[in-house]
């Protein structure tokens, strides 16, 4: 009846068989950057021509709620059923200890036989807990996704990069499902390792204990610029995140009418909705990491420091640069608060390790400026163009890349790679390769491409997943 009972009914399928080594694929890692390059040229076009509004009817997050109605106080069976379904809501997120500890400590009910019982259940569950291996998590990615089929593949310069890089809802959805289906769990990546003190007071990184039952297997989801590019707009996509009436982060989407709708129109809000129905599949309440450049703004407000001139001002006498920059850190606070992750993408979706030490810097300083005041800091970066700033082997303390991004407060440095598992615990930092489920990968995966293809099976089956009303073949890269 509850997501408790439900969880523990449903059936686990096998784990994957698939071990790849944990190696650089030069060749998709080629691909990408010549991919990314693209994108990055298209957005750097120029300022824009349409604005959103800038101040928005439907954000009536700091509004007063309304009048509170009258409120008949609770039975004592009323109550005792509420204490017992938030404990197991903890329970169904792995959080034992939680509800065992609001069980234990609510003096009315603690005694209850219903209590007794329900605490029982959780430590007999707690023994079967298994410790994930912290090198066997793996890391999926996606872009900004697809709403609208029709307006992203229409034929325009746009319509070939959207269907190697963005991933549809229709294929979001059947993802999160075959994933759910096949025991992944999210955490995050301060599950996976953190920083903590040695004996003697230093800092140092150390792996996490993440407890789940047998047969789940922990993974990490990320999703790359989520900016909403103005290039992006009348293409398909959300235009912006708000904060709901609940107080949840939520998008907006301009409809063909010419109206703005909130809703479910990208990946946080859909994420939510299938966690809000399956609490299992979130441990802790983790939810996904979302990586911002600047150039451009994040989550659909013009925040870069080239909205915020004379003439733009000028030009665009309606906008609001101070309003933009409070309503989009109104959001990501919301978005933290609702369990994300928030990382640098690089301010201005540069190859990190390939642009001069001079751009480097400069770029890094942006994004501290610029964009780490919106989202109150991060320790994540996940590299653009599935760059990074070394090789496949660690870091060296004399990597002057890495010593600067340590020195502004980075800890968790993710690339992409199509490995499995790509997970480096260093002594005071972590590493992650990232895998890319988009149109390309996908594609490329079906056996009518190539049948010996086996980067997703531990995912999903890539067959039921893939939206055939994308064009294909989707293009090669470069
Ligand atoms: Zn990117």
């Amino acid at each position: 009846m509850n997501q408790y009972s439900r969880r523990r009914s449903r059936r686990r399928r096998g784990r994957s068989r698939n071990n790849l080594p944990l190696i650089l694929s030069g060749a998709v890692l080629a691909l990408i950057l010549l991919a990314g390059g693209i994108f990055f040229f298209k957005n750097k076009g120029g300022f824009p021509v349409s604005l959103l509004p800038a101040s928005s009817s439907n954000a009536p997050g700091g509004q007063a709620l309304e009048s509170s109605k009258e409120t008949e106080p609770l039975t004592e069976e009323q109550a005792l059923q509420n204490l017992l379904d938030e404990a197991d809501r903890l329970a169904a997120g792995y959080d034992y200890d939680g509800a065992i500890a609001l069980l234990t400590g609510n003096e009315q009910f603690k005694d209850t036989e219903e209590a007794a019982s329900a605490v029982a259940k959780y430590e007999e569950i707690k023994s079967t807990l298994v410790r994930v291996d912290p090198s066997k998590v793996t890391h999926v990615f996606f872009h900004s996704l697809i709403m609208d089929t029709s307006k992203a593949f229409d034929g325009d310069h746009k319509q070939n990069g959207y269907n190697q890089m963005m991933t549809t809802k229709d294929e979001f959805d059947k993802i999160l499902q075959a994933m759910y289906d096949r025991g992944f769990v999210l955490v995050r990546l301060h599950d996976i390792a953190s920083e903590t003190t040695d004996e003697n007071g230093n800092p140092v990184f150390k792996a996490g204990d993440i407890m789940l039952p047998p047969g789940k297997q922990a993974f990490v989801m990320s999703q790359d610029d989520v900016c909403y590019y103005e290039y992006m707009d009348g293409d398909g996509f959300a235009s912006r995140m708000i904060v709901g009436e609940d107080g949840k982060p939520v998008c907006e989407m301009k409809m063909d009418d010419g109206s703005t709708s909130a809703g479910a129109y990208d990946l946080v809000p859909i994420l939510d909705e299938f966690i809000e129905n399956h609490p299992d599949f979130s441990y802790r309440g983790a939810k996904a990491v979302l990586a911002f450049t600047g150039y451009n703004g994040i989550l659909g407000y013009r925040t870069a420091a080239s909205y915020g001139t004379a003439e733009y001002q000028a030009e665009h006498p309606d906008f609001n640069y101070e309003e933009e920059k409070a309503q989009a850190a109104k959001v990501a606070q919301a978005l933290k608060e609702d369990g994300y992750e928030l990382a640098s993408h690089s301010w201005g979706h540069r190859d990190m390790g390939a642009i001069s030490m001079e751009d480097f810097i400069t770029d890094t300083d942006k994004w501290d400026t610029e964009v780490a005041p919106l989202v109150g800091g991060t320790d994540i970066i996940l590299f653009p163009f599935g760059s990074d700033v070394g090789d496949w082997r660690p870091y060296a303390d004399s990597n002057e890349r890495f010593q600067y991004l340590k020195s502004k407060g980075f800890r968790y440095f993710c690339n992409v790679d199509s490995a499995q598992y790509y997970v480096q615990i260093g002594a005071d930092h972590m590493r992650q390769g990232r895998r890319n489920l988009d149109g390309y990968r996908m594609y490329y995966d079906l056996p009518e491409s190539n049948p010996t293809k086996t980067h997703l099976d531990d995912l999903f089956n890539v067959e039921e997943v893939f939206d055939r009303s994308r064009p294909t073949p989707v293009p090669p890269m470069g």
